[in-house]
């Protein structure tokens, strides 16, 4: 390919909205254009990196038996009125209307569409197990759509499902999905680690699931490391055990204490002269159960902070989220001075964290406006005592084993999962088993966001210059510099090697812009082509090629005749 011919813009500006290195070099380097929040158009250059990393995907799904479809980009509600999804997706889906008046949504994803499929064809456990996939557009209206192709609102996806007749064989499945991904990312070059997830809204309850992590201190998630177990959770279910902390043993009858204006739980123990260990903080949250909206209580001690995650999980309330000025409004409750005693009848459920001691006592708000209790001890003052692990992980944590932990950020660039029957339930998609009785098949998930993945190589591969593509997803994998256009007998032989890549079938870029050496140079450590060839001084002299890795920065000349060689073997590795 010759550069005049690639239609594409490299940039000196940072767009203001770049916080991140990936978001601000793919900008830079001529790979993505904005035109919209959360919508970018991918440059001939994007194309062929994208190209390879559906290469390697494909490669590697074909390897465990993942067949290619297609699904449209948009879906029926019908469909995801039987999944009940349609509502429960909330805002995240933009919903639209036919000229037949009939709903469809842009979607976000495609389990109602796929069983949809499934159930069209499979009749039989005979055609069972399958896993089929495919590679198209996703649209999520995320609240915060930023770091570019990192949180998009439109991007690509790799979605893969699998049905199944029984566990064991899901289970097989999703083990060979799960080596699948390990090797698309390595291939990718990415430096990732699999981390036990949350299911979310997304699967049966207790689920089995797992987020593929790239490491990157710019990461979204935090991710809780275990070395000595080599185990990896992301924080949002992480479990561990809090380091043993002070307690009040106290037998004292629980009494109301006046704590005027004083309301955080850092400040009502300082009043008191306790430790934060020996108060319970109480967070009013709400969200939707069986399409209600409904209140929960949720209570840890003072110095830890609540996972809405594993509330979700526990409750089964889904979008789960604080509360507002108004909603302590209407139910009478006053902030700051929220306890899970004599709470409004209008509370669904109150859950305490179980690194609570029930046979301690301890501060907590007496839901009276400046008033707190003291000397609660939960088992002898609160009738139904719902214990849960309802908190998040901290750095001061060990593991259950009690074994030292780390907090490492990740971007999730992928994500596995094993979803039951829930899908094929809803939407009555039965097969017959051996014994002629209909029974619902087990499924398996699995997504990989293409844009995102390609977005943290280069967060994990760069330097000041601009992106340092791994080989295997490189949009080409020599650049041609020819420093010296006007002479004739140099010219020749850039064609020549141009020619001679081509009918090798490696990729290769020929700057042949009449433009300076100096930003020759530059585009080329910005667009970040592995294996950059230069024509220049050393050429007219005596005929040799002045050879530049872009990743080690290691120069090398190279004599015109041994080039190719020795660029096959550079590329071959
Ligand atoms: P996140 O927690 O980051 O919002 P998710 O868990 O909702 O992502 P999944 O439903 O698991 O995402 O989707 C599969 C994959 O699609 C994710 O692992 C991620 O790589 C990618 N992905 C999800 N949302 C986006 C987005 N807004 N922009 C780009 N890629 C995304
Ligand atoms: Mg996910």
């Amino acid at each position: 390919m010759k550069y005049s011919k690639l239609f594409i813009q490299t940039f000196k500006e940072i767009p203001n909205d770049a916080q991140l290195v990936s978001h601000q070099l793919l900008h830079r380097g001529g790979y993505i254009l904005k035109s919209g929040a959360g919508l970018y158009s991918y440059s001939p250059l994007m194309q062929r990196v994208v190209a390879k990393v559906k290469q390697i995907i494909g490669y590697e799904l074909g390897q465990v038996n993942c067949i290619e479809i297609s699904m449209p980009f948009s879906t029926p509600a019908e469909l995801w009125q039987e999944s009940k999804r349609w509502d429960e997706l909330g805002h995240l889906m933009v919903k639209f209307q036919d000229r037949m008046n009939r709903y469809l949504c842009l979607s976000p994803t495609n389990e109602e569409a796929v069983v949809d499929y499934f159930r069209k064809i499979a009749k039989s456990y005979k055609q069972l197990p399958v896993c089929l996939f495919q590679i198209n557009t996703k649209f999520r209206d995320e609240i915060r759509p930023r770091f570019g192709l990192m949180r998009a609102r439109e991007f690509m996806m790799k979605d893969a499902y699998s049905f199944h007749m029984n566990q064991r064989c899901l289970d097989n499945t999703y083990d060979q999905l799960y080596t699948a991904y390990n090797n698309i990312f390595k291939t990718m070059g990415l430096d990732c680690i699999a981390v036990q997830a949350d299911g979310g809204a997304m699967a049966d309850s207790g689920a089995k699931t797992h987020e593929f992590q790239a490491l990157a201190t710019s990461g979204e998630d935090q991710l809780v490391v275990c070395r000595k177990e080599n185990k990896a959770m992301n924080s949002e279910m992480a479990i561990t055990q809090r380091a043993a902390y002070k307690t009040d043993m106290s037998t004292k009858a629980s009494e109301e204490v006046l704590t005027p204006k004083i309301k955080t739980i850092q400040a009502v123990c300082e009043f008191l002269h306790i430790e934060l260990t020996q108060s319970i903080k109480t967070l009013l949250l709400k969200g939707q159960r069986d399409n209600k909206q409904v209140f929960i209580l949720a209570c840890c001690l003072g110095d830890d902070d609540i996972n809405l995650t594993k509330c979700s999980a526990v409750t089964q309330v889904i979008n789960l989220e604080n509360a507002q000025p108004e909603d302590f409004k209407q139910l009478n409750l006053f902030a700051g001075f929220l306890g899970p005693i004599n709470c409004s009848t209008q509370i669904a459920e109150i859950i305490f964290d179980s690194s609570i001691d029930p046979a301690a006592a301890y501060v907590m708000g007496a839901n009276k406006k400046d008033i707190h209790y003291k000397n609660v001890v939960l088992t002898r003052d609160i009738k139904q005592l719902q214990r849960h692990d309802i908190r998040m992980a901290k750095p001061t944590d060990v593991s259950l084993n009690g074994n030292p932990i780390e907090f490492i950020k990740g971007i999730e660039v992928g994500h596995i999962f094993q979803l039951g029957s829930k899908y094929t339930q809803a939407l009555k998609a039965a097969v017959l088993d051996e014994n002629g009785k209909a029974v619902y098949p087990l499924m398996g998930c699995y997504g990989i966001g293409v844009g995102r993945a390609i977005a943290a190589v280069v967060e994990q591969s760069h330097d000041q210059k601009g992106i340092i593509w791994p080989q295997s997803i490189a949009p080409f994998s020599v650049i041609i510099l020819p420093l010296v256009l006007k002479d004739n007998d140099c010219k020749d032989s850039i064609d020549q090697f141009y020619q001679d890549c081509l009918a090798n079938n490696i990729d290769v870029l020929l700057d042949d812009r009449n433009v300076s050496v100096g930003i020759k140079f530059k585009d080329a450590d910005l667009i970040g082509i592995p294996h950059q060839v230069i024509f220049g001084k050393t050429f007219k002299e005596n005929k040799n090629v002045e050879y530049v890795h872009r990743s080690t920065g290691d120069k090398r000349n190279i004599p015109f005749n041994e080039l190719l060689g020795f660029l096959k073997k550079e590329i071959k590795g």
